[in-house]
């Protein structure tokens, strides 16, 4: 066989379809954040104003945060120098995994490498040590919560997104003295709203199974300690395990859980990806756990970025452009067809020095490709109007969204 034809043959098959991914080379300006320089494959750069970003409080840049990761990497040097088990535990580990449990109001939280590796772990790991057990997943779960639903090779029931109703079908069709996990998430990602948590925990109550919640688009954002959208709803004590994200709100890199201590042991003691991997180091440690003690005390972050996701809408609305309108931050704006979403992502780079990824199968399903628009913390009303005055121009000069579904 010719192997190298044939990785070709797949690539160019993508590059037809559209779908083809380029990356936007950037470089982040510290202090200037949503600015960055983009460069081009020659070397040269421009700034650019980033529209499509997670660092939705700015955290990354924040000076609590730049200040902890510095002072842990002259005090503690670059790397852990372990898995966990073997050396790679600090002190930085332990009083991250304190303020967490404590943030969730858990007995426990355990520190993993990224949210996805928490998410294939823990339900990797839960779902395969309860025996004969059956998940509940949400159908627009994330790619992370599929992987470990999978890899934990129980029997899984998908759920119509967000509906109650389904999900009540399947429990009760089940056999009920068999163990059961229901995982869903708070805000989901590419359509912008928001999981019925109170609805799901009430199943889970009257058929007795677990709960599993991705809060990794709540954490930080929502709550009056920006512990996510089940605090804000008063129902966090009421989940059994909440996973988290350093990689956005908190704008650093990471993943948790948090939990009932017996839980959170087990995973520990059991999971794959947690065990055999090298810990974290200082820095991200520190940097993840002075930007989750600043948001459980401060609130201009969060209400600056409220007040951008506020007018972002109302303008996008304004202009009768098709939003999916959800109760969170996020702006899903379809365009509903690959090359195009492409076309007009590469416009807004080439000609207005706008940085908005295109967001394709797979992350999103064929026929609803889209624009994710996310107003941060950072940016500033001027940045808003300006960007959603560009986007209408565009939306009725060049017929670029003539695919668009509303
Ligand atoms: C980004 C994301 C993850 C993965 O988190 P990382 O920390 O980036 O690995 C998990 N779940 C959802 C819903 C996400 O959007």
């Amino acid at each position: 066989m010719d192997y190298e034809a044939h990785f070709q043959k797949r690539i160019s098959d993508l590059k037809s379809e559209g779908r083809y991914r380029s990356f936007a080379t950037l470089e982040r300006i510290a202090g200037r954040f949503p600015k960055a320089l983009c460069y081009a494959p020659d070397g040269s750069s421009k700034e650019v104003t980033i529209w499509c970003s997670n660092d939705y409080l700015g955290m990354g840049q924040h000076p609590v945060v730049l200040n902890a990761v510095k002072e842990a990497v002259d005090r503690s040097g670059a790397g852990a120098g372990g898995t966990r088990n073997i050396s790679g535990t600090t002190r930085y580990h332990v009083e991250l995994e304190e303020s967490l449990a404590d943030l969730h109001q858990k007995e426990s939280a355990l520190v993993f490498s990224s949210g996805y590796i928490a998410n294939e772990g823990a339900l990797s790991t839960l779902s395969k040590l309860l025996p004969d057990c059956i998940v509940f997943s949400d159908a627009l779960n994330h790619a992370s919560m599929i992987m470990g639903i999978r890899s934990g090779g129980c029997e899984k029931h998908v759920f119509r997104h967000n509906d109650v109703e389904h999900l009540e079908e399947l429990l009760k069709s089940s056999d009920p003295k068999r163990p059961k996990l229901i995982a869903f998430e708070s805000v989901y990602s590419m359509e912008g709203d928001i999981a019925p948590i109170k609805e799901i925990i009430e199943l889970a109550e009257k058929y007795s199974a677990l709960t599993y919640i991705d809060e990794v688009h709540g954490v930080g954002l929502y709550g009056p300690r920006g512990a996510g959208v089940a605090e804000e709803r008063g129902l966090m004590d009421r989940i059994d395990i909440i996973e988290g994200t350093f990689g956005k709100a908190y704008g650093l890199m990471g993943g948790y859980i948090a939990g009932k201590a017996a839980m959170v042991d087990a995973v520990r003691s059991f999971a794959a990806s947690f065990i055999f991997t090298t810990s974290l180091p200082p820095g991200v440690l520190a940097g993840a756990r002075a930007s989750v003690e600043h948001l459980k005390v401060s609130d201009i972050e969060r209400q600056r970025q409220r007040r951008n996701v506020r007018r972002l809408k109302a303008r996008v609305e304004a202009a009768g452009m098709p939003y999916m309108q959800g109760e969170s931050h996020i702006v899903p704006l379809v365009v509903g067809e690959a090359t195009c979403c492409k076309q007009v992502t590469d416009m807004l780079m080439s000609e207005y020095d706008i940085y908005v990824q295109p967001i394709n199968f797979p992350t999103v399903p064929k026929g609803t490709e889209r624009l994710r628009l996310t107003a941060t913390a950072a940016h500033s009303l001027e940045e808003v109007d300006h960007f959603v005055d560009v986007l209408q121009e565009l939306w009725s000069e060049s017929h670029m969204f003539q695919h668009a579904v509303a």
